[in-house]
Protein backbone atom coordinates (compact mmCIF):
# COMPACT_ATOMS: atom_id res chain seq x y z
CA UNK A 1 0.00 0.00 0.00
CA UNK A 2 1.72 3.54 -0.65
CA UNK A 3 1.61 6.24 0.98
CA UNK A 4 -0.89 8.03 -0.67
CA UNK A 5 -3.24 4.81 -0.65
CA UNK A 6 -2.90 4.52 2.61
CA UNK A 7 -4.04 7.97 3.30
CA UNK A 8 -6.85 7.59 0.82
CA UNK A 9 -8.02 4.71 3.08
CA UNK A 10 -7.53 6.54 6.63
CA UNK A 11 -9.51 9.14 5.87
CA UNK A 12 -12.59 7.37 4.15
CA UNK A 13 -12.25 4.61 7.30
CA UNK A 14 -11.66 7.91 9.84
CA UNK A 15 -15.39 8.60 11.10
CA UNK A 16 -16.24 5.26 12.17
CA UNK A 17 -12.69 5.06 14.09
CA UNK A 18 -12.95 8.26 15.50
CA UNK A 19 -16.86 7.57 16.00
CA UNK A 20 -16.26 4.47 17.85
CA UNK A 21 -13.43 6.55 20.27
CA UNK A 22 -9.83 5.25 19.15
CA UNK A 23 -7.16 7.31 18.97
CA UNK A 24 -6.31 7.42 15.06
CA UNK A 25 -2.67 7.94 15.58
CA UNK A 26 -1.91 5.51 18.25
CA UNK A 27 -4.12 2.51 17.57
CA UNK A 28 -3.48 -0.39 20.72
CA UNK A 29 -3.43 -3.53 18.18
CA UNK A 30 -2.54 -3.82 14.26
CA UNK A 31 -5.61 -3.05 12.60
CA UNK A 32 -6.54 -4.20 8.73
CA UNK A 33 -9.05 -4.06 6.37
CA UNK A 34 -11.85 -5.87 7.08
CA UNK A 35 -12.97 -7.91 3.74
CA UNK A 36 -16.50 -6.37 4.29
CA UNK A 37 -15.49 -3.14 1.94
CA UNK A 38 -15.41 0.20 4.40
CA UNK A 39 -14.96 -1.23 7.05
CA UNK A 40 -11.96 -1.23 9.72
CA UNK A 41 -11.55 -3.92 12.65
CA UNK A 42 -8.46 -4.36 14.75
CA UNK A 43 -6.64 -7.46 15.11
CA UNK A 44 -7.96 -9.18 18.00
CA UNK A 45 -5.41 -11.66 19.56
CA UNK A 46 -7.72 -13.97 21.12
CA UNK A 47 -9.89 -14.21 17.92
CA UNK A 48 -6.62 -14.54 16.06
CA UNK A 49 -5.70 -17.94 18.02
CA UNK A 50 -9.29 -19.14 17.91
CA UNK A 51 -8.83 -18.66 13.78
CA UNK A 52 -5.60 -20.22 14.10
CA UNK A 53 -7.19 -23.30 16.12
CA UNK A 54 -9.98 -23.63 13.53
CA UNK A 55 -7.64 -24.69 10.85
CA UNK A 56 -6.61 -28.00 12.89
CA UNK A 57 -8.35 -30.34 10.79
CA UNK A 58 -7.16 -29.14 7.73
CA UNK A 59 -3.64 -29.97 9.47
CA UNK A 60 -4.38 -32.75 10.59
CA UNK A 61 -5.92 -33.90 7.22
CA UNK A 62 -2.26 -33.26 5.72
CA UNK A 63 -0.62 -35.41 8.43
CA UNK A 64 0.18 -32.70 10.74
CA UNK A 65 -0.28 -33.93 14.02
CA UNK A 66 -2.05 -32.25 17.33
CA UNK A 67 1.30 -31.91 19.15
CA UNK A 68 3.54 -30.06 16.24
CA UNK A 69 0.37 -28.53 15.46
CA UNK A 70 0.25 -26.54 18.86
CA UNK A 71 3.91 -26.36 18.73
CA UNK A 72 3.99 -24.56 15.62
CA UNK A 73 1.21 -22.28 16.22
CA UNK A 74 2.45 -21.59 19.82
CA UNK A 75 2.99 -17.81 20.01
CA UNK A 76 2.15 -16.90 16.79
CA UNK A 77 1.28 -13.33 16.47
CA UNK A 78 -0.99 -11.73 13.61
CA UNK A 79 1.04 -9.28 11.01
CA UNK A 80 -1.34 -6.68 9.61
CA UNK A 81 1.44 -5.51 7.15
CA UNK A 82 1.29 -8.39 5.16
CA UNK A 83 -2.92 -7.46 4.45
CA UNK A 84 -1.20 -4.03 2.99
CA UNK A 85 0.83 -6.28 0.51
CA UNK A 86 -2.16 -8.29 -0.52
CA UNK A 87 -3.83 -4.99 -1.10
CA UNK A 88 -1.39 -3.35 -2.74
CA UNK A 89 -2.34 -1.53 -5.89
CA UNK A 90 0.89 -0.38 -8.09
CA UNK A 91 0.62 2.76 -9.18
CA UNK A 92 1.93 2.58 -12.68
CA UNK A 93 1.91 -0.27 -14.86
CA UNK A 94 5.44 -1.64 -15.42
CA UNK A 95 6.72 -2.11 -19.05
CA UNK A 96 7.78 -4.87 -20.18
CA UNK A 97 11.43 -3.73 -20.61
CA UNK A 98 11.73 -2.73 -17.38
CA UNK A 99 10.94 -6.37 -16.14
CA UNK A 100 13.83 -7.24 -18.81
CA UNK A 101 16.05 -4.96 -18.30
CA UNK A 102 16.00 -5.65 -14.26
CA UNK A 103 16.19 -9.69 -14.55
CA UNK A 104 18.14 -9.53 -17.49
CA UNK A 105 20.94 -7.36 -16.74
CA UNK A 106 24.57 -7.85 -17.06
CA UNK A 107 25.16 -8.77 -13.20
CA UNK A 108 22.75 -11.24 -13.21
CA UNK A 109 24.04 -13.15 -17.04
CA UNK A 110 27.57 -13.05 -15.56
CA UNK A 111 26.63 -14.66 -11.99
CA UNK A 112 24.82 -16.81 -13.57
CA UNK A 113 27.99 -18.01 -16.41
CA UNK A 114 29.51 -18.33 -12.54
CA UNK A 115 27.50 -20.36 -11.39
CA UNK A 116 26.80 -23.04 -14.32
CA UNK A 117 30.74 -23.32 -13.45
CA UNK A 118 30.50 -23.89 -10.00
CA UNK A 119 27.16 -26.44 -10.15
CA UNK A 120 28.45 -27.45 -12.99
CA UNK A 121 28.68 -31.17 -11.64
CA UNK A 122 25.36 -31.02 -9.44
CA UNK A 123 23.81 -29.47 -13.20
CA UNK A 124 24.64 -32.26 -15.00
CA UNK A 125 22.79 -35.22 -12.99
CA UNK A 126 19.77 -32.72 -12.67
CA UNK A 127 19.59 -32.85 -16.57
CA UNK A 128 20.33 -36.05 -16.81
CA UNK A 129 17.45 -36.85 -14.44
CA UNK A 130 15.11 -34.23 -15.29
CA UNK A 131 15.66 -33.78 -18.62
CA UNK A 132 15.60 -29.40 -18.58
CA UNK A 133 18.42 -27.55 -19.83
CA UNK A 134 20.57 -26.11 -17.01
CA UNK A 135 20.99 -23.02 -18.60
CA UNK A 136 17.16 -22.79 -17.64
CA UNK A 137 17.31 -24.04 -14.30
CA UNK A 138 19.93 -21.50 -13.05
CA UNK A 139 17.60 -19.02 -15.15
CA UNK A 140 14.78 -19.56 -12.92
CA UNK A 141 17.10 -19.78 -9.92
CA UNK A 142 18.89 -16.12 -10.76
CA UNK A 143 15.26 -14.68 -11.83
CA UNK A 144 13.87 -16.16 -8.36
CA UNK A 145 15.93 -15.50 -6.11
CA UNK A 146 19.36 -13.71 -7.27
CA UNK A 147 20.88 -17.40 -6.93
CA UNK A 148 20.18 -17.24 -3.76
CA UNK A 149 21.18 -13.72 -2.74
CA UNK A 150 17.36 -12.55 -2.32
CA UNK A 151 14.97 -14.86 -0.42
CA UNK A 152 12.19 -12.37 0.92
CA UNK A 153 12.44 -11.60 5.19
CA UNK A 154 9.72 -12.43 6.28
CA UNK A 155 8.44 -15.07 8.27
CA UNK A 156 5.84 -17.17 6.55
CA UNK A 157 4.29 -18.79 9.30
CA UNK A 158 3.03 -15.69 10.88
CA UNK A 159 2.74 -14.03 7.28
CA UNK A 160 0.78 -17.13 6.18
CA UNK A 161 -1.73 -17.20 9.54
CA UNK A 162 -2.72 -13.50 9.20
CA UNK A 163 -3.20 -14.32 5.70
CA UNK A 164 -5.58 -17.63 6.80
CA UNK A 165 -7.62 -15.15 9.00
CA UNK A 166 -8.40 -11.73 7.20
CA UNK A 167 -8.13 -10.33 3.90
CA UNK A 168 -9.64 -11.18 0.71
CA UNK A 169 -8.33 -14.91 0.05
CA UNK A 170 -8.22 -16.51 3.45
CA UNK A 171 -8.79 -20.24 1.66
CA UNK A 172 -5.95 -19.89 -0.41
CA UNK A 173 -3.21 -18.91 2.55
CA UNK A 174 -5.06 -21.39 4.73
CA UNK A 175 -4.30 -24.22 2.77
CA UNK A 176 -0.58 -22.53 2.36
CA UNK A 177 -0.40 -22.15 5.85
CA UNK A 178 -1.31 -25.76 6.83
CA UNK A 179 1.52 -26.83 3.57
CA UNK A 180 4.11 -24.81 5.85
CA UNK A 181 2.83 -26.50 8.81
CA UNK A 182 3.68 -29.64 7.35
CA UNK A 183 6.83 -28.86 5.66
CA UNK A 184 8.10 -28.02 9.48
CA UNK A 185 6.54 -30.94 11.05
CA UNK A 186 8.40 -33.03 8.66
CA UNK A 187 11.52 -31.67 9.25
CA UNK A 188 12.90 -30.47 5.92
CA UNK A 189 13.20 -26.96 6.81
CA UNK A 190 13.17 -25.18 10.08
CA UNK A 191 10.34 -22.81 11.18
CA UNK A 192 13.08 -19.82 11.75
CA UNK A 193 14.71 -20.27 8.24
CA UNK A 194 11.11 -20.62 6.56
CA UNK A 195 11.32 -16.73 5.62
CA UNK A 196 10.39 -15.24 1.77
CA UNK A 197 8.26 -12.86 0.36
CA UNK A 198 4.78 -11.76 1.95
CA UNK A 199 2.63 -14.61 0.01
CA UNK A 200 4.72 -17.27 1.26
CA UNK A 201 7.22 -18.08 -1.38
CA UNK A 202 10.59 -19.28 0.08
CA UNK A 203 13.96 -20.63 -0.91
CA UNK A 204 16.24 -20.47 -3.43
CA UNK A 205 13.39 -21.51 -5.97
CA UNK A 206 10.73 -19.69 -4.25
CA UNK A 207 8.28 -22.23 -4.31
CA UNK A 208 4.71 -21.58 -2.14
CA UNK A 209 4.57 -24.46 0.46
CA UNK A 210 1.71 -26.17 -1.61
CA UNK A 211 4.17 -26.10 -4.59
CA UNK A 212 6.85 -27.09 -2.39
CA UNK A 213 4.84 -30.48 -1.14
CA UNK A 214 4.26 -31.21 -4.77
CA UNK A 215 7.22 -30.74 -6.47
CA UNK A 216 10.07 -30.31 -4.08
CA UNK A 217 12.53 -33.15 -4.07
CA UNK A 218 15.76 -34.58 -2.14
CA UNK A 219 18.53 -33.98 -4.84
CA UNK A 220 21.70 -34.39 -2.52
CA UNK A 221 20.06 -37.62 -0.54
CA UNK A 222 20.12 -36.35 2.57
CA UNK A 223 16.85 -36.96 3.68
CA UNK A 224 15.55 -33.68 3.77
CA UNK A 225 14.00 -31.63 0.82
CA UNK A 226 15.34 -28.44 1.60
CA UNK A 227 15.06 -25.78 -0.95
CA UNK A 228 16.55 -23.24 1.71
CA UNK A 229 20.00 -24.44 2.46
CA UNK A 230 20.67 -26.95 -0.21
CA UNK A 231 21.35 -25.31 -3.36
CA UNK A 232 21.12 -29.33 -5.25
CA UNK A 233 17.66 -29.58 -3.70
CA UNK A 234 16.88 -26.36 -5.11
CA UNK A 235 18.27 -27.19 -8.38
CA UNK A 236 16.61 -30.26 -8.51
CA UNK A 237 13.64 -29.31 -7.37
CA UNK A 238 13.31 -26.43 -10.05
CA UNK A 239 14.20 -28.97 -12.60
CA UNK A 240 10.71 -31.06 -11.69
CA UNK A 241 9.22 -28.13 -11.13
CA UNK A 242 9.17 -27.69 -15.28
CA UNK A 243 9.38 -31.37 -16.16
CA UNK A 244 5.99 -31.88 -14.11
CA UNK A 245 4.65 -28.50 -15.98
CA UNK A 246 5.41 -30.55 -19.34
CA UNK A 247 8.90 -29.64 -19.98
CA UNK A 248 9.92 -31.19 -23.73
CA UNK A 249 13.95 -32.34 -23.51
CA UNK A 250 15.59 -31.48 -26.40
CA UNK A 251 13.02 -28.41 -27.45
CA UNK A 252 13.95 -24.51 -27.79
CA UNK A 253 11.02 -22.36 -25.39
CA UNK A 254 11.05 -20.26 -28.74
CA UNK A 255 12.67 -17.71 -30.39
CA UNK A 256 12.67 -13.87 -31.42
CA UNK A 257 10.98 -13.35 -34.72
CA UNK A 258 10.11 -10.70 -37.19
CA UNK A 259 6.71 -10.53 -38.45
CA UNK A 260 5.25 -10.36 -41.70
CA UNK A 261 4.71 -6.79 -43.40
CA UNK A 262 0.90 -7.00 -42.40
CA UNK A 263 1.15 -9.75 -39.45
CA UNK A 264 -2.41 -9.42 -38.08
CA UNK A 265 -1.33 -8.59 -34.42
CA UNK A 266 -4.89 -10.02 -33.00
CA UNK A 267 -3.76 -13.75 -33.79
CA UNK A 268 -0.91 -13.29 -31.31
CA UNK A 269 -1.10 -14.54 -27.40
CA UNK A 270 -0.21 -17.47 -25.56
CA UNK A 271 -3.16 -19.33 -25.62
CA UNK A 272 -3.95 -18.75 -29.89
CA UNK A 273 -1.95 -21.81 -30.93
CA UNK A 274 -1.43 -22.93 -34.55
CA UNK A 275 0.87 -25.49 -36.35
CA UNK A 276 4.76 -24.25 -36.48
CA UNK A 277 4.41 -24.46 -40.32
CA UNK A 278 1.28 -22.34 -40.70
CA UNK A 279 2.69 -19.49 -38.64
CA UNK A 280 6.08 -20.47 -40.94
CA UNK A 281 3.52 -20.19 -44.63
CA UNK A 282 2.61 -16.42 -43.24
CA UNK A 283 5.92 -14.81 -43.65
CA UNK A 284 8.03 -15.39 -40.24
CA UNK A 285 11.29 -15.43 -40.07
CA UNK A 286 14.08 -15.44 -37.75
CA UNK A 287 14.62 -11.72 -36.13
CA UNK A 288 18.06 -11.48 -38.01
CA UNK A 289 16.07 -11.90 -41.17
CA UNK A 290 17.01 -15.67 -41.59
CA UNK A 291 14.89 -18.61 -42.22
CA UNK A 292 13.21 -20.85 -39.35
CA UNK A 293 14.28 -23.99 -38.86
CA UNK A 294 12.22 -26.14 -37.38
CA UNK A 295 15.08 -29.21 -36.90
CA UNK A 296 16.98 -26.52 -35.28
CA UNK A 297 14.32 -25.57 -32.55
CA UNK A 298 14.24 -29.46 -31.64
CA UNK A 299 10.58 -29.11 -32.60
CA UNK A 300 8.34 -30.49 -36.12
CA UNK A 301 6.05 -28.44 -38.69
CA UNK A 302 3.06 -29.73 -36.74
CA UNK A 303 4.22 -28.69 -32.98
CA UNK A 304 1.84 -26.31 -31.85
CA UNK A 305 3.49 -22.34 -31.26
CA UNK A 306 2.00 -19.00 -30.68
CA UNK A 307 2.80 -15.63 -31.44
CA UNK A 308 3.99 -13.03 -28.13
CA UNK A 309 4.29 -9.46 -28.80
CA UNK A 310 4.56 -8.29 -25.50
CA UNK A 311 5.20 -4.68 -25.39
CA UNK A 312 2.45 -4.74 -27.71
CA UNK A 313 0.19 -2.43 -25.20
CA UNK A 314 3.20 -0.22 -24.09
CA UNK A 315 4.08 0.98 -27.34
CA UNK A 316 5.07 4.49 -28.11
CA UNK A 317 3.10 5.49 -31.21
CA UNK A 318 5.61 5.42 -34.10
CA UNK A 319 7.64 2.59 -32.88
CA UNK A 320 6.15 -0.32 -34.15
CA UNK A 321 5.40 -2.81 -31.71
CA UNK A 322 8.82 -3.93 -30.62
CA UNK A 323 10.45 -7.87 -30.31
CA UNK A 324 7.96 -10.71 -31.23
CA UNK A 325 8.37 -14.04 -30.31
CA UNK A 326 7.25 -17.91 -31.59
CA UNK A 327 6.87 -20.48 -28.41
CA UNK A 328 6.67 -23.48 -28.35
CA UNK A 329 5.65 -26.15 -25.08
CA UNK A 330 8.21 -25.13 -22.49
CA UNK A 331 7.94 -21.37 -22.47
CA UNK A 332 4.30 -22.76 -21.02
CA UNK A 333 6.36 -24.78 -18.66
CA UNK A 334 8.30 -21.50 -17.50
CA UNK A 335 5.19 -19.36 -17.38
CA UNK A 336 3.26 -21.56 -14.70
CA UNK A 337 6.29 -20.89 -12.61
CA UNK A 338 5.51 -17.37 -12.51
CA UNK A 339 2.42 -16.66 -14.60
CA UNK A 340 2.90 -13.30 -16.32
CA UNK A 341 4.43 -13.31 -19.76
CA UNK A 342 7.08 -10.77 -19.14
CA UNK A 343 8.71 -12.80 -16.00
CA UNK A 344 8.99 -15.82 -18.55
CA UNK A 345 10.34 -13.69 -20.97
CA UNK A 346 13.05 -13.04 -18.70
CA UNK A 347 13.54 -16.29 -17.53
CA UNK A 348 13.61 -17.66 -21.42
CA UNK A 349 15.65 -14.78 -22.56
CA UNK A 350 18.25 -15.18 -19.34
CA UNK A 351 18.90 -18.48 -20.54
CA UNK A 352 19.53 -17.59 -23.57
CA UNK A 353 22.02 -15.17 -22.36
CA UNK A 354 23.93 -17.59 -20.14
CA UNK A 355 24.12 -19.84 -23.25
CA UNK A 356 26.03 -17.03 -25.56
CA UNK A 357 22.96 -15.19 -27.26
CA UNK A 358 22.72 -11.67 -27.25
CA UNK A 359 20.35 -9.56 -26.92
CA UNK A 360 16.69 -9.05 -28.83
CA UNK A 361 17.38 -7.78 -32.15
CA UNK A 362 14.69 -5.67 -32.60
CA UNK A 363 14.77 -2.46 -29.68
CA UNK A 364 11.70 -1.70 -27.38
CA UNK A 365 9.46 0.44 -29.14
CA UNK A 366 10.12 3.21 -26.33
CA UNK A 367 12.67 6.70 -26.03
CA UNK A 368 13.07 5.73 -22.57
CA UNK A 369 14.48 2.61 -21.99
CA UNK A 370 14.54 0.18 -18.78
CA UNK A 371 17.89 0.03 -16.61
CA UNK A 372 19.13 -3.04 -15.23
CA UNK A 373 20.80 -2.98 -11.72
CA UNK A 374 23.98 -0.90 -12.67
CA UNK A 375 21.72 1.55 -14.11
CA UNK A 376 19.52 1.96 -11.29
CA UNK A 377 22.57 2.13 -9.04
CA UNK A 378 23.98 5.11 -11.51
CA UNK A 379 20.70 6.97 -11.22
CA UNK A 380 20.83 6.47 -7.05
CA UNK A 381 23.81 8.03 -6.68
CA UNK A 382 23.40 11.35 -9.02
CA UNK A 383 20.00 11.52 -6.88
CA UNK A 384 21.65 11.05 -3.50
CA UNK A 385 23.99 13.35 -4.79
CA UNK A 386 21.42 15.85 -5.32
CA UNK A 387 20.31 15.56 -1.87
CA UNK A 388 17.85 13.19 -1.85
CA UNK A 389 17.57 10.81 0.96
CA UNK A 390 17.05 7.31 -1.41
CA UNK A 391 18.42 5.09 1.37
CA UNK A 392 21.20 2.83 0.18
CA UNK A 393 22.51 3.06 -3.20
CA UNK A 394 21.36 -1.18 -4.06
CA UNK A 395 20.14 -1.07 -7.19
CA UNK A 396 16.35 -1.85 -5.81
CA UNK A 397 14.41 0.68 -6.79
CA UNK A 398 11.70 1.29 -3.56
CA UNK A 399 9.43 4.50 -2.56
CA UNK A 400 12.01 6.74 -1.85
CA UNK A 401 13.77 6.26 -4.80
CA UNK A 402 10.62 6.92 -6.84
CA UNK A 403 9.66 9.94 -4.77
CA UNK A 404 13.34 11.46 -5.55
CA UNK A 405 12.97 10.50 -8.92
CA UNK A 406 9.46 12.53 -9.54
CA UNK A 407 10.95 15.67 -8.13
CA UNK A 408 13.91 15.55 -10.09
CA UNK A 409 10.85 15.26 -13.11
CA UNK A 410 9.04 18.19 -11.89
CA UNK A 411 12.37 20.11 -11.47
CA UNK A 412 13.12 19.06 -15.58
CA UNK A 413 9.79 19.80 -16.60
CA UNK A 414 9.46 15.88 -17.43
CA UNK A 415 6.12 13.93 -16.93
CA UNK A 416 6.48 12.83 -13.66
CA UNK A 417 6.21 9.17 -13.31
CA UNK A 418 8.75 8.12 -10.78
CA UNK A 419 10.01 5.60 -12.80
CA UNK A 420 14.02 4.93 -12.81
CA UNK A 421 14.68 4.51 -16.99
CA UNK A 422 17.08 5.43 -19.17
CA UNK A 423 15.75 9.16 -19.58
CA UNK A 424 15.81 10.77 -16.18
CA UNK A 425 19.59 8.76 -15.99
CA UNK A 426 20.86 10.47 -19.26
CA UNK A 427 19.29 13.90 -17.80
CA UNK A 428 21.47 13.79 -14.34
CA UNK A 429 24.39 12.35 -16.08
CA UNK A 430 24.05 15.93 -17.79
CA UNK A 431 24.13 17.68 -15.42
CA UNK A 432 20.60 18.99 -16.04
CA1 LIG B 1 18.31 -32.78 0.79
Amino acid sequence: MTPAYRLRALARFARPIIAAGAVLLALPTPWVLAAEPGTLEPIDPAGFRACVARLQPAATAKGVDAATFARLTRGLVADASVLESLDYQPEFKTPVWDYLAALVDEDRIEQGRAMLVQWRDVLAQVESRYGVDARMVVAVWGVESNFGQRFGSREILPSLATLSCFGRRQKYFSGEFVSALKIVGDGHVAAEKLRGSWAGAFGHTQFMPSTFLRTAVDFDGDGRRDIVDSVPDALGSTANYLKRAGWRSGQAWGLEVALPPGFDVATAGRKQRRALADWLALGLRRADGGAIEAAALGVAPDTPAAVLVPALRDAQPGRGPGPAFLVFRNFDAIYSYNAAVSYALAIAHLADRLGGRGPFVTPWPTDDPGLGRAGRRALQALLALRGHDIGPVDGMVGKRTRAAIRAEEKRLGLPETGRAGGRILEALRAGR
